[in-house]
């Protein structure tokens, strides 16, 4: 058979497809960035992969049977999208809840046979009670400065802290600040009572909305000193303080959760390699345990699921990213930031090679634009990538000498700039660590404007020429 040339529509069709493979890889372009803000606002991939997330699983505390389906569930997920995908092992805390209930046998003013029962939620790494509990004085405070100043009265008691939750800090733009300076109560609380003699410790829930349902959260606790540690609902809290100035209360505590050794777990490591400098890394990530009470909808699953949402959005737009996107699903992010200690154990001293690493772990509120540690030089790099958000209302940019978040600090602290969603998180708090937080809170609309930010932002710097700069790291 002789040598014909090829028709001239084939030809053409072979032109075509270098063009598209071409078109494929485009670069740091705005036409990129609106692509992919577009496919985002229309995808229901992250709420699909949430309700999975939730409804199929549910909690997952780490070392539960849900958290080691998470991890299966993500894992398959993102092989699906044909992300290369690496579990990383990780030993983390196993905490399981047990038996929780109190009620005051005695105050001022108590008719016989009456008890006020409280509810309550024993808080991560508390100690037990024996089975039958504990009947022990409350001590109720409202500051550390009063348990320093009643110091001689905590040995042999329960100690209540009622600080609350200010919730018009939240409403205000400053929800996270507000959570800072409660929780302090929660994480430091129950270590200092126990150290001073407690026999118990209480915490007011932190959080908003007060339908007398208990915040879970870490106690801070360690294993010299585990006494039993819970947090008492906002109502409850209050009903102590009241009877508290009638004269002493007394209460019947009984909760039995137990500390089990270290159990295996795993980060779940997906990447989208990158076409020019695959070994140049940007993270984008959430956490993937969440606490017991509910399904972590808002906590984190919004976040994993929206980091998810990254690859299957450039993967139908047939994007290549420059630099290798790798999405993280943080495990343990709740009670001990042990996947996080265990990517900086292996990753650390290549944290050169990570140009920016994204978490969102504050909700699914609606998104106004961006925080990140970047340098002050660098501002003025983002401005493509604001004009892409701006139209869906996150075009803000909020510079930030460190952000500190959950899983990313210590990279934070190695030089690589840290990044997250700038939000409305004034109802978070509502739900956050309660039975609450569930699917039906979670507007699907505001997980789309996640997607958006993130998967912008993601190809952005995946992609971008510019020094985003190093974050000012301030150690203190
Ligand atoms: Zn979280």
């Amino acid at each position: 058979m002789t040598c014909r040339p090829l028709p001239l529509v084939t030809l053409i069709a072979s032109s075509l497809v270098s063009l598209s493979a071409v078109a494929a890889t485009p670069a740091n372009d705005p036409a990129a960035l609106v692509n992919i803000r577009d496919a985002a606002m229309r995808s229901d991939y992250a709420y699909e992969r949430l309700a999975d997330l939730t409804d199929l699983i549910g909690p997952r505390l780490s070392g539960s049977p849900g958290a080691a389906a998470a991890v299966t569930q993500v894992a398959d997920a993102m092989r699906k999208l044909g992300a290369k995908v690496t579990l990383q092992p990780v030993k983390v805390p196993h905490w399981v809840r047990g038996a929780e209930s109190a009620e005051l046998v005695g105050y001022a003013g108590k008719p016989a046979g009456v008890s006020q029962k409280v509810v309550l939620t024993a808080l991560g790494g508390s100690g037990a009670t024996p089975a039958a509990g504990i009947t022990a004085e409350v001590l109720v405070l409202h500051g550390f400065d009063e348990l320093k100043a009643r110091a001689a009265e905590v040995k042999g008691r329960i100690v209540l802290f009622d600080v609350p939750f200010d919730q018009d800090m939240a409403d205000h733009g400053l929800a996270g600040p507000a959570y800072g300076q409660s929780v302090a109560y929660r994480v430091a609380g129950p270590r200092m009572a126990a150290e001073m003699g407690a026999v118990g410790a209480l915490v007011r829930a932190v959080g908003g909305a007060a339908y007398r349902i208990p915040h879970a959260g870490s106690s801070g606790l360690q294993d010299n000193a585990r006494i039993p540690a819970a947090a008492v609902t906002i109502e409850d809290a209050l009903l102590m303080t009241r009877l508290a100035k009638r004269g002493p209360i007394r209460m019947h505590l009984t909760l039995t959760p137990q500390s089990l050794p270290d159990a295996d777990s795993f980060n779940v490591i997906a990447d989208l390699p990158g076409t020019e400098k695959p070994d140049e890394v940007v993270i984008i990530s959430g956490h993937l345990d969440s606490w017991d009470l509910a399904t972590g909808a808002n906590d984190d699953g919004t976040g994993v699921t929206s980091a998810m949402a990254v690859i299957d959005i450039l993967k139908k737009l047939d994007y290549r990213p420059r630099r290798t996107i790798r999405v993280i699903a943080w495990m343990n992010e709740e009670n001990g930031t042990r996947g996080a200690r265990a990517y900086l154990a292996t990753q650390g001293a290549h944290a050169e090679k990570h140009v920016a690493a994204f978490e969102s772990d504050n909700g699914s509120g609606r998104p106004f634009g961006i925080r990140a540690s970047v340098g002050t030089q660098a501002v003025k790099y983002f401005a493509p990538l604001r004009a892409a958000l701006q139209p869906i209302g996150a075009g803000a940019f909020s510079r930030e000498d460190a952000l500190g978040t959950g899983d990313l600090s210590g990279l934070e602290l190695a030089g690589v700039p840290s990044f997250e969603p700038l939000m409305d998180s004034s109802t978070y708090f509502n739900y956050h660590h309660t039975p609450a937080d569930t699917l039906d809170k979670v507007d699907p609309d505001n997980l789309r404007r996640h997607v958006a930010v993130m998967s912008t932002t993601a190809w952005f710097l995946a992609n971008t020429d510019e020094p985003i700069g190093r974050a000012n790291v301030v150690v203190k």
